[in-house]
C-alpha cells in the first residue's frame, strides 16, 4: 500500500475499506447487504467486453435471491447485473444450472441426486461420485471467490433431509 497513514482508521485496520463496510456494502438497487469479493474474482467472472470497466477495486455480491445486481462497487458506482457475469449465481433466482461447484461445474442437483439416489452420505462420497472439487480454483470461478465446500456440504444437507 502506498499510502499508509490515509489508510488506516479508528478500527486499527489497516485498510480502510474494511472499516467502513457497514455503509458500503448494501446493495443500491436492494438495500440487502452484500458480500466482500476480491477483484480478481470479478474481473473473472464479468463478460470479456466488461473486463475493463471492473478496475482495480474490490466489490460486494448481492445476496438478495430477487435482485438483478450481481457485483457492485458503491464507492466507483460501478455495478453488474446478472446478465453481466458469465454465470449463473447459484442463489438468485432462475439461476439455471445452480452450481455447487463452480470450478468442476457440478449443480446442486447431481449433489442431491448423489445423496438420494446413490447413497452417498458424506462430502468424501459426495466428491467421489460427482467430481466435485476437483480441480479447485475458486477464487476465480466461484461468484463469492471462496471454496465451494460450504455450498456443496448445504445440497448434502438438503439430499439428506429428503430422505
Ligand atoms: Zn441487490
Amino acid at each position: 500500500m502506498t499510502n499508509e497513514i490515509s489508510n488506516k482508521c479508528c478500527c486499527r485496520n489497516t485498510i480502510a475499506s474494511t472499516c467502513k463496510i457497514e455503509e458500503n456494502n448494501l446493495c443500491p438497487i436492494c438495500k440487502t447487504t452484500g458480500a466482500k469479493v476480491k477483484n480478481i474474482t470479478v474481473k473473472h467472472l464479468v463478460l470479456e467486453t466488461l473486463t475493463e470497466l471492473v478496475g482495480d477495486t474490490d466489490y460486494y455480491l448481492c445476496m438478495d435471491e430477487e435482485c438483478d445486481i450481481v457485483y457492485y462497487n458503491t464507492e466507483s458506482n460501478i455495478k453488474f447485473n446478472k446478465q453481466q457475469v458469465k454465470v449463473p449465481i447459484w442463489f438468485k433466482k432462475d439461476a439455471n444450472p445452480k452450481y455447487a461447484c463452480y470450478c468442476s461445474k457440478v449443480t446442486e442437483e447431481q449433489v442431491m441426486n448423489a445423496v438420494v439416489k446413490d447413497g452417498a452420505k458424506n462430502m468424501k462420497d459426495v466428491l467421489k461420485l460427482t467430481g466435485a472439487m476437483k480441480n479447485p480454483q475458486c477464487q476465480k470461478n466461484n461468484p463469492l471467490g471462496k471454496c465451494c465446500h460450504q455450498i456443496i456440504q448445504d445440497a448434502i444437507d438438503k439430499g439428506l433431509s429428503m430422505k
